[in-house]
């Protein structure tokens, strides 16, 4: 390429001389990836003026990779960054990720497993040495794969949910909740996972519904001969821990035993037969087994009748020591071995089929088991109420407003948070208790004395918290909070958060809670959920492995530009996205024209030199801006009609970007691209680049480069890496360095010319209807042809006469006369509105022999038709045939049917004029 002599040694490291004949994503985009990050262009500047936009990533899991998700996350996110920071924004996109708990210590676990090492022998201490070691060696796959993403993130400010500065935000944020009341230690049923080994939120679970079965005990009545209670349930070996027998206080039937005791079988151990309201009646046999270790009615009821608990299993989901003969047990053989003894023992009164609601948890997918234990909790309800409101008033947008009912039912449904999480890996609990007395101490840092009785023997809460309590303080903690650093004031509240709909409540709804409480502020102005990708069912990814949507393999194979533009074509809002390889192709292809069309500009240049231009005047963003330019005292039509489309463009797509309307964005900007500027603009100005006229030969260059240059721009939050190669190819001043520096088109209301859009859209209206009827016909694509125009209006005659010799060139014509007069003689007729065409026979390759094809034609379609028709009619293929065969025939059938009519048409015509 023939780019501008350069003094500046800081260029760009590239810079090819010549550009490469074919478009190769895989061999530009490691290139500006890594100039990106190494020329620190998107390093936020607090102290630059200009008006905020800031974002922070919803950090993305230590031991993840990129997954599609991601990829459409992270692709609107950069859009949006990238398209701001183009109009002047002073711009934040922060990076970071988080320690992930539960997946993290579980990669980890399982790495020294292999090795042979268990991770409890090693002791916590050493144990999370070794996972810090694993991140500095493994935890960086994601942020390296979005470097090369190209995501224009600022890496001095990355930063880790679990590194010194945010783990004291984390502390800070934990012993303020506490001393306000809002934290509280308390001995609840919480939900269990015996594989993960913690307790697990009400998010974290899932039902399912599951075939089980309902078990009816007999429990003999102490005392009572031949007297039984049965109770029924659908977890047997639960019973081992029953500590009770409940009955409606009211029920006729039972009211005599209440008072009295039951003999536990297989424990024999006495149990009170007690009467309490939350027995329903109806149900079953009107009496209820007590386990207040292990469900949470039972639990409930166990604290009103002050009874004890007894918690039969361990962590790991066996059987305990207070489980009896069972104890050592897995929890399912137990049941099948309950089950089996009271059948022994005559006490199983029956057993039926039970379809009901399993507790799943979401990351193992164990079945989770209620069990009672003693945990810290967070107070909802308080913090909800303002993150209600902050909605309801507007203060936070969401996108799309559907979202904001889910919202609402959640928050005003709010339970307590379970905060402990029974790992390793984590922010630890900041609580103490002595030795002694078990008080509790509540402290930023390690207490030397309880807080009570100054006792100096201090233990550690040995929990960690949720993962989602660190994540809950992102948008305040990596900004520097508490302290009101110059990030804090300039960047919070930030001004978008871009999610999935998935964790609308494990991480949006708590965000907004804890980001009001602390800062005052709202932690986002807007919210836009995004949806999910999935891959239609029909069509396979078929050269990817595994799920088929793996996003680095499909990067490397289209281009990571035509992922970035494919997934934003179909990023409607609310809508599924289903990726397919054709629409993947589609961007691919997209891509490759532009590049095409650069190329055509770039091996050209040499045209504009001889006709007295220079690169200086085309790197000039002065000589762009005063485009169009105007050949003796007027601008071309064809230029006019391009700025006028180019300021349309501009609008929408400014008004998409605004409104989280990525698929409009996108769809505008291809339309304008490959239809007018590739397939039209360039096409009709080829011989003026060439013009001998040096005025006009100058004047087409310059517009065609201020168009050029102004559409890449437009292009660039799309598809980062082809727009800034080719922006690079274009002659620039020296010291730009990146298109992502340039400004973003503004409409310019000035280049609005409804009148040139007419006069234009008519014009291309002629050339098309010429290429209609030739492709029908069928001419020679090479053939050049006469044909006849006839129009009633002036204004269309001489337009079209202005323009006679662009048309002939793009519809293939040696001639095109125009009349006022009606067209007479044979040929082929076209009517329109504005005007009439004819290309008489004589300039079609052989009328006779068109008309004898026609008709071999129809009558082919004919018997296909026939055959099809009576195959549908009959009635013993219709029962057999499967149902998309059929449809699939149907459709034929109605395309058949239509060719024939036209097919039919055209010889009709040709037979009359013959
Ligand atoms: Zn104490």
């Amino acid at each position: 390429m023939r780019a501008l002599p350069r003094e500046d040694a800081d260029l760009p490291p590239k810079m090819a001389r010549e550009i490469a004949k074919a478009y190769e994503p895989q061999q530009i985009e490691p290139r500006w990836a890594e100039y990106w990050v190494k020329e620190a262009l998107f390093r936020a500047d607090a102290s630059a003026p200009g008006p905020v936009f800031s974002i922070v990533i919803p950090p993305p899991n230590v031991t993840g990779s990129l997954h599609i998700g991601h990829m459409l996350d992270h692709t609107e996110i950069d859009i949006l960054t990238r398209w701001h920071r183009m109009r002047g924004f002073n711009t934040l996109y922060l990076p970071g990720t988080d320690h992930a708990g539960i997946s993290t210590q579980r990669v980890v676990v399982r790495q020294l497993a292999e090795q042979g090492i268990d991770y409890r022998k090693l002791g916590r201490e050493e144990f999370e040495k070794r996972v810090w070691k694993w991140k500095e060696e493994s935890g960086g796959k994601i942020t390296v794969q979005m470097r090369q993403i190209g995501e224009s993130c600022d890496w001095s400010r990355e930063r880790f949910t679990l590194s010194p500065e945010l783990s004291r935000v984390v502390r800070e944020v934990f012993v303020r909740l506490y001393e306000e009341g809002l934290i509280y230690r308390g001995h609840y049923l919480t939900n269990w996972c015996p594989v993960c080994q913690t307790v697990l939120s009400d998010l974290e679970v899932v039902h399912e519904e599951r075939q089980g079965h309902l078990w009816q005990i007999k429990y003999p009545v102490v005392g009572r001969r031949q007297e039984f209670l049965v109770v029924a349930t659908t977890r047997p070996e639960t019973m081992l821990g029953d500590t009770a027998v409940a009955v409606h206080p009211e029920d006729e039937r039972f009211k005599h035993l209440v008072g009295k005791k039951a003999l536990l079988p297989l424990m024999n151990r006495e149990i009170p037969i007690i009467a309490d309201e939350m027995v329903d009646r109806e149900f079953g046999t009107g009496a209820v087994k007590i386990t207040p270790a292990h469900d949470p009615n039972d639990f409930e009821a166990g604290r009103r009748h002050n009874l004890p608990e007894i918690d039969v299993m361990t962590a790991d989901g066996r059987m305990s020591s207070a489980a009896g003969a069972y104890a050592g047990l897995d929890r399912f053989e137990a049941r099948k071995k309950v089950v089996e003894d009271l059948k022994a023992l005559g006490l199983l009164e029956k057993v039926s089929e039970h379809t009901h609601a399993i507790a799943i948890c979401e990351r193992s997918k164990t079945i989770v088991e209620p069990r009672a234990s003693t945990q810290w909790f967070c107070r909802m309800k308080p913090l909800a109420e303002p993150a209600i409101a902050a909605v309801e008033h507007g203060e936070i947008l969401m996108v799309p407003e559907n979202r904001r009912e889910e919202y609402f039912n959640w928050m005003r449904n709010i339970r307590d948070w379970t905060l402990s999480r029974q790992l390793w890996w984590g922010h630890r609990i900041p609580a103490w208790y002595c030795d002694e007395h078990k008080h509790v101490t509540v402290a930023r840092e390690a207490p030397a004395k309880c807080s009570v009785c100054g006792s100096s023997k201090l233990t550690q809460d040995p929990d960690v918290l949720d993962t989602w309590f660190s994540s809950g303080l992102w948008p305040f903690s990596t900004l520097g909070w508490p302290e009101k650093t110059a990030d804090f004031e300039k960047y919070y509240p930030t001004s978008l958060l871009i999610t999935g709909y998935d964790i609308l409540f494990f991480w949006v709804a708590r965000m907004i809670m804890l980001g009001l409480h602390f800062t005052g502020k709202v932690p986002f102005r807007a919210v836009y959920l995004h949806s999910l990708v999935r891959t239609s069912s029909g069509e396979k990814m078929s050269k990817s492995k595994g799920t088929g949507l793996d996003p680095v393999a499909l990067n490397k194979q289209y281009g990571t530009d035509a992922m970035r533009f494919c997934l934003a074509s179909m990023a409607a809002p609310g809508t599924d996205i289903v990726l397919t390889d054709d629409r993947l192709a589609g961007s691919r292809n997209f891509a490759n024209k532009i590049w095409n069309a650069a190329r055509f500009l770039f091996v050209n240049l040499d045209k504009f030199e001889q006709a007295g231009g220079s690169l200086e005047e085309l790197a000039s963003p002065a000589v762009r801006a005063k485009a169009p330019y105007s050949v003796g005292g007027s601008v071309p039509l064809v230029d006019a009609w391009i700025f006028d489309r180019l300021a349309s463009t501009i609008e929408t797509i400014n008004d998409a970007l605004a409104n989280y309307r990525f698929h409009e964005a996108a769809q505008s900007v291809y339309q304008f691209f490959w239809g007018d500027f590739c397939d039209w603009y360039i096409e009709w100005v080829k011989p003026e680049l060439q013009n001998a006229d040096r005025e006009r030969a100058t004047a087409a260059w310059k517009n065609l480069f201020a168009v050029f240059d102004t559409a890449l721009r437009l292009l660039h939050p799309l598809m980062p890496f082809l727009t800034e190669e080719l922006w690079h190819q274009l002659p620039q001043p020296a010291a730009a360095k990146s298109i992502a520096l340039e400004d973003f088109p503004e409409a310019k209301r000035n280049q609005v010319d409804p009148v040139a859009e007419k006069k234009f859209s008519l014009l291309q209206y002629v050339i098309t209807v010429v290429r209609t009827m030739r492709t029908e016909t069928p001419v020679d694509p090479k053939k050049k042809i006469a044909a006849e125009l006839s129009s009633q209006d002036a204004m269309v005659r001489e337009l079209v006469e202005a323009n006679l010799e662009t048309i002939q060139r793009l519809a293939t014509l040696s001639g095109l006369r125009v009349t006022s007069d009606p067209l007479l003689g044979d040929g082929i007729f076209r009517q329109t509105a504005d005007f009439e065409l004819r290309i008489p026979f004589a300039e079609v390759v052989n009328p006779q022999a068109e008309v004898a094809r026609l008709k071999k034609e129809v009558e082919g379609l004919l018997k296909a038709i026939a055959a099809k028709e009576s195959q549908l009619e009959n009635e013993t293929f219709r029962s057999r045939a499967p149902e998309h065969i059929i449809r699939g025939m149907e459709t034929t059938l109605t395309e058949q049917r239509s060719a024939l009519q036209k097919l039919q048409e055209r010889l009709k015509q040709l037979e009359h004029n013959t």
